[in-house]
């Protein structure tokens, strides 16, 4: 016969094997979550190459493993690696003389990144943040976004850009912004 104290042990035993499958089970989630971290941020680095590229043959004509190096304050082993690899997967063509150009198919991704980059740093631009900040900010975010946000972002953008008449409510944002009121609206106003 089990006595009183043998179930107590029994029972957080049990208890104690429970948690431990659990830990085993969201440890090995998590794992993969991990994986997927890994992929995006692979992603993440060719896009960031792919647009620097884009965006110095569009200034200079021409993309060196130096000015890329400059641009993404990296070191230029380290850059030629990664040039390698993407001339490999066919994203850039390398040459002998150290010029780098972009395939058709690095094309296509390095301006679809470019797209997004300059989206999100006018959005962010309208909301306030410095020049500078977007920027930087807008090449972090540009990789993970869904479609349907870069699109709908992009729409704002072009709505406030394009706008008949300076928006008013973008003012009363900033008010908003500095003070933490809303501005008094004027009577007939939008
Ligand atoms: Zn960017």
């Amino acid at each position: 016969m089990l006595g009183i104290p043998n179930i107590i042990k029994l029972y957080f035993f049990v208890i104690w094997l429970i948690s431990y499958e659990v830990k085993e089970f969201i440890h090995s989630k998590s794992f993969y979550k991990e994986l997927g971290k890994k992929q995006r941020m692979r992603r993440k680095s060719v896009e960031d190459y792919l647009e620097v590229i884009y965006r110095l043959i569009d200034e200079k004509g021409y993309a060196r493993i130096f000015d890329i190096s400059a641009f993404l304050n990296v070191k230029p082993p380290s850059v030629t690696e990664m040039v390698q690899k993407l001339a490999k997967e066919g994203y850039v063509k390398y040459t002998r003389y150290q010029t780098i150009t972009l395939t058709n198919k690095g094309r296509e991704v390095a301006k679809n990144v470019y797209r997004r980059h300059k989206t999100l740093t006018e959005f962010l631009k309208i909301l306030g943040v410095e020049e500078e900040i977007a920027e930087k900010d807008a090449c972090e975010i540009e990789h993970s976004l869904h479609p349907k946000t870069v699109d709908r972002l992009t729409k704002f953008v072009e709505f406030v850009k394009n706008a008949p008449r300076d928006p008013r409510w973008l003012e009363h944002f900033r008010i908003y912004y500095e003070t933490g009121k809303y501005p008094k609206c004027e009577k007939n106003e939008a």
